[in-house]
């Protein structure tokens, strides 16, 4: 039932920052080197993601616009799950709330098919040379009441560019561009960063720093520890260079991007001897452990993670960190 399909829709894509964050978590699960972002209007009127991933066979179009369709897992095994997808929600959820279109080659052909309005169109032949090409328009536009909870351009494309970047610092070996094409449609490169080669932290740090700024990267210290099945890693910056917000603060959960009031306690806590209170740390961490140890997705859109103990991931981080500041002369 289309109404019914369009309240779930509603659950997964809040704003036009969960439809990239669904569609650029697609591209990197498709194995892509490059993922290309374009939004115009705060992504209100058009996301277009671009990547040089598997792609879909022509055949395949239609089922990956079919509610609980997914190729990555086969259900026996839900916490053993190395891709960001699993659910196959987000596609037809973006069908269901926008006019989506996608373009795609795999098995060696090129085709297309729309969908609007939870409406699936014919798979027709279309030309491209790799990959994939998702474009959702108007966003919203069958559910006007959804539309008005949507913020100012500049907000929604603040939370785009987000996304994209905390995805860009998990993920240093892909490369990432956010193009704003709002008006004349010539474009404007919000942001861009290359595929990072080296060793995992060469990767991180070159990745770091063009999320982060070569300031963050040149006070970042190196951080590494283990305890309890936790392997934690990544880059704090020095007391001197923090900020009046807490804006610089990503943890990263087995390789995704997780918002957790978790971090900013122990950030505190392991810096609390040298900065004053309305002074916040920078820090990029990683932990990867057993997924056991650790409740994913407690919400679709918001790929939240919660450890099973969060004192010993608490712990961890504390120790670490003050371990690395104290060796670097604090
Ligand atoms: P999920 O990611 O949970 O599997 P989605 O609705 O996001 O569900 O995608 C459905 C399916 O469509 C995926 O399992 C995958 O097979 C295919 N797919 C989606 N996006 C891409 C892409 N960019 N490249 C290749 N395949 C894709
Ligand atoms: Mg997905």
């Amino acid at each position: 039932d289309a109404a019914i399909n369009r309240i779930a829709a509603g659950e997964v894509v809040e704003r036009p920052a969960s439809a990239v964050k669904e569609l650029v978590e697609n591209a990197i699960d498709a194995g892509a080197t490059r993922v290309m972002v374009e939004i115009a209007d705060g992504g209100k009127t058009l996301v277009r993601v671009t990547d040089d991933g598997c792609g879909i066979a022509p055949e395949d179009l239609p089922l990956a616009l079919s509610r609980h369709a997914t190729s990555k897992i086969d259900g026996s095994d839900l916490l053993n799950i190395h891709t960001f997808g699993f659910r196959g929600e987000a596609l037809p959820s973006l069908g269901a709330v926008g006019r989506l279109t996608i373009t795609s080659r795999g098995g060696g052909e090129a085709a297309e098919i729309k969908v609007s309005g939870g409406k699936l169109g014919p798979v027709k032949p279309a030309a491209l040379r790799a990959g994939t090409v998702v474009e959702l328009r108007d966003l919203f536009y069958a559910t006007p009441a959804r539309l008005k909870f949507l913020r100012t351009d500049r907000s929604e494309t603040q939370a785009v560019s987000d996304v994209v970047k905390r995805l860009a610092m998990a993920e240093p070996a892909v490369g990432f561009t956010l193009r704003d094409v709002s008006g004349d449609g010539q474009g404007r490169t919000a942001f861009r960063a290359d595929p990072e080669t080296g060793d995992l932290f060469d990767a991180l740090h070159g990745r770091l720093s063009q999320v982060l700024g070569r300031e963050f990267a040149e006070n970042a210290l190196r951080v590494e520890a283990e305890r309890e099945g936790l392997r934690l890693f990544g880059y704090a910056a020095l007391p001197t260079y923090s900020r009046g917000a807490a804006v610089a603060q990503y943890l990263f959960v087995n390789g995704r991007p997780v918002r957790d009031k978790l971090l900013s306690g122990a950030l505190r806590g392991a810096y609390q001897d040298f900065l004053s209170r309305d002074r916040h740390p920078a820090a990029a961490l990683f932990i990867d452990c057993d997924p056991h140890l650790v409740d994913v997705n407690v919400h679709p859109a918001k790929s939240e993670v919660r450890f099973r103990d969060a004192g010993i991931a608490r712990g961890l981080i504390v120790s670490a960190l003050r371990h690395a500041l104290a060796e670097a002369g604090h």
